[in-house]
This record gives C-alpha cells, structure tokens and sequence, in this order.
C-alpha cells in the first residue's frame, strides 16, 4: 500500500487549536504523523495530496443510520421486495462514505450484512457497528404500522422486531446478537413516524429493559434506546443505557442522570426539520408531531451541551427514494447541531471523537493520531468560519479509510 502526504489546515477531532499549515503522513493504511508542515521532511515514497483551502480532519461517523431505503413514508417498508431494499442499501452506504462518512452506526436487519460486506472489501461503504433489527413492544415504536397484519409485520420488517415481556426481551437480545449485532437498539418511547403512538408514550417496562441492559452487558456492550418523551427516557436511564437517541423532551433529572452514568446524547435534529419542510413528503401524523417536537429538541440540545454531555451526531435518515432523508446529505447534521448551540469544533468532536466512543472504536480511529486507521477526509474550505461547507458532500474532495482512496475530486503530485 502507497503512502501519503495530506497538507492543509489539519483539524484533529481533539477539539484543540487547528494547525493552520499541517501535515498528516499515512502509511500501510495508519497515520505515521500529524505535524506542522515546518517540522516535516519531504520524503520520495510519500504521495502529496494538496490543495488550497484544504481542511484535513478525522473520517465522520454517523451515529444514527437505517440503510434500509425505506424513505419517509413507513408503510413502504412492507410493500417492497426485501432484495431490492438492500440493493438500494448499497448505493445508500457508498453515497455515504463519500460524503466523508468513514464509519457509522447502523440499525436495521441488513446491517449485519452490510458490515460484512464493506469489510471484505466487497462493496464500498462505511465501517459499521450494527445493532441489526431494533426490539420494539408490539404497538410500539417499532410496530409502526399497526393497520397491517401482525405476522406480516413480524416477517417483513427490516427494522424492528417485536418483543412482549422479560422473556421476549431477553430472546430477542440474544437474537440480534446471533444475527451479529454489536450493541442492541431499543425503544422506551413511541415516535414521530409510527402511526399509533406518540413522542409521550412510553414503551416497555423498566423490567423488560432492564432484562436487555444486562443481557447486552453479558455481551460486553450496552443498550441505546429510542426515547423522546421525558417519562422514556427516564425509564431507559434507570434501566442502565448507555446512549439515548433523540432524547426530545430532556429535563433537568434526565440530564442529571446522563451526567451521572455517563450517557452519550445522539440527537437527531436535521430529520425534524426535514419533515417539517417537507409536509408532502410524510405521513401526516408524522408532521404533526415534528411540529410540537422540533424547538424543544433543540432546547434539550442546549441543555445536554451546558451540562457536558457527550454529544454524537447522529441523522436517523432513512434511505429510499425520497429526497427527504437521502443518503449523502448526512453532513447537515453538523449545522443543525451549530444551530442548537454548539461550536463548530463542538459539533466536529461530536461526529468525530465522541462518536468513536460510541462505537467503541476510539483507540482506532475518531481523531488524527499517530498509530491510528488513516480513516481521513479532507474538506475545500474552513469548516470553523462556515459549518454549511460541511452539508454539502461535494466540498468533501478527499475521503480515505483504512489508508485508501475512495473519493478524491483533486489532482495529486509525488513530492
Ligand atoms: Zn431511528
């Protein structure tokens, strides 16, 4: 495998002082050096990489994902040939590593799959930590279509799986993981895009999440839940998850519990807006509730960020032919989180270094280190004067991962 020299301002995903003319070597697919280009002797082997304006910063993760292509109108999911929904799927994963996505937390029944496939270089995509179908109760969040047949819907739904009861948590956790799942997806509450319940509700017992927890624990990883309304998320943090996903309608006890078992927040903001833009585009149900719920997401961003939590960017887009969620735009999550309050090198630690934590990959990659996966994008433009340069995958010129190219929209030169 060839070498490389990226130059530009380098952004290392610490939240420190970027180095305005930097240098970050890769060799055999790792970062050998990350230095001022003043400190650095230009070496034969290395191929350089430049350009002006060029901002060189850690691969992004993408916290929240379902490469599912099942777009934003639910019943979809159950009205299309699964083989399809998965070839779409791929695009999906490729559309997403190219808009610098280098990794991504992923959460639907072809994850596993996926994961497989992107890592045996099959196809092209991020790295993925899956959790495969999310456990739902039966007319919950994960039941989002209640019009439609029970066992239909156990059959035939890609992202969730039904479970009632101790019994039924504890084998539905235990079948993701025989599906490969690295953590388990749950839910404590209902949602914007389930037809029967609402952000308020609250789904499954502490008992039953409580039989998840420790079951993932046994597994030596941890529960994320869907939780927007307050009583949930509650439920969810009492139950012991480890990372509350949207977390809507935040208030002082649930950040204090977050503070206290260190509870990563993954708010989910851009899709709100999207829905909210796009009435034609979604259930109306679905626009209702985004109506109530949009300002007090961004109000529990605020609340999560002045009480130090950690903070991940996640998008919850769903794929498919809708324009709405479509895979690539990812990057507008970074300016919805500077709109919810963070800084812009807040907003990058939180898609960079707070979501390798998540994905319990932070000794591999999630900042620019020595010794770390050359997992790099190199951006036109400062992301820190102007976070928008960052929702518009094609300023993204350079991706690499692992030490290989897999976009590159700029010339390169042997020094
Ligand atoms: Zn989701």
């Amino acid at each position: 495998m060839g070498g490389y020299v990226l130059k530009g301002r380098v952004i290392d995903g610490n939240g420190g002082k970027p180095i305005e003319r930097g240098v970050v070597t890769v060799e055999n697919g790792r970062i050998s050096a990350v230095c001022r280009e003043s400190e650095f002797r230009t070496d034969a082997r290395l191929t350089e990489i430049s350009m002006p304006n060029a901002t060189i910063m850690p691969g992004f993760i993408d916290c929240h994902t379902h490469l599912t292509s099942i777009g934003m109108m639910p019943e979809k999911l159950f009205l299309r040939p699964k083989y399809d929904m998965l070839l779409e799927a791929v695009g999906d994963a490729k559309k997403l590593l190219e808009a610098g996505f280098t990794s991504a937390r992923e959460m639907c029944e072809f994850g596993p799959c996926l994961k497989r496939a992107i890592a045996k270089g099959n196809i092209s995509g991020p790295k993925l930590f899956v959790s495969s179908r999310l456990l739902s109760s039966t007319s919950g969040h994960g039941d989002t279509c209640s019009l439609i047949p029970l066992e239909y819907v156990q059959e035939h739904n890609t992202i969730a799986y039904l479970v009632d009861g101790v019994d039924e948590c504890l084998k539905g956790a235990r079948l993701m993981f025989r599906e490969g799942a690295d953590f388990i997806k749950s839910c404590s509450t209902g949602g914007i895009m389930s037809y029967g319940d609402e952000p308020d509700t609250s789904e499954f017992s502490l008992e039953e999440l409580k039989a998840m927890v420790e079951e993932a624990e046994r597994h030596n990883t941890y529960v994320a839940t869907h939780s927007q309304g307050t009583k949930g998320i509650l439920k969810a943090l009492q139950a012991g998850v480890k990372s509350i996903e949207h977390g809507i309608f935040l208030d002082e006890k649930c950040v204090e519990l977050m503070v206290k078992n260190d509870v990563t927040y993954d708010p989910t903001v851009s899709i709100l807006r999207l829905i909210l833009a796009n009435p034609d585009e979604v259930p109306q149900y679905a626009y209702r509730k985004g109506c109530l719920a949009v300002e007090r997401h961004v109000e529990s961003v605020k609340m999560a960020r002045e009480a130090g939590i950690r903070i991940v960017l996640g998008t919850d887009f769903l794929g498919g032919d809708s324009e709405t969620t479509a895979f690539g735009k990812q990057g507008m999550e970074f300016v919805s989180l500077v709109e919810a309050g963070l800084t812009p090198m807040e907003a990058i630690v939180a898609a960079t270094k707070n979501g390798a934590h998540l994905i319990k990959k932070s000794l591999e990659t999630g900042t620019l280190e020595e010794g770390k996966a050359a997992d790099i994008v190199l951006v036109e433009g400062d992301p820190l004067r102007d976070i928008s340069i960052l929702a518009d995958a094609t300023n993204v010129r350079l991706v690499m991962q692992d030490g290989v190219i897999k976009k590159n929209t700029i010339m390169s030169k042997t020094c």
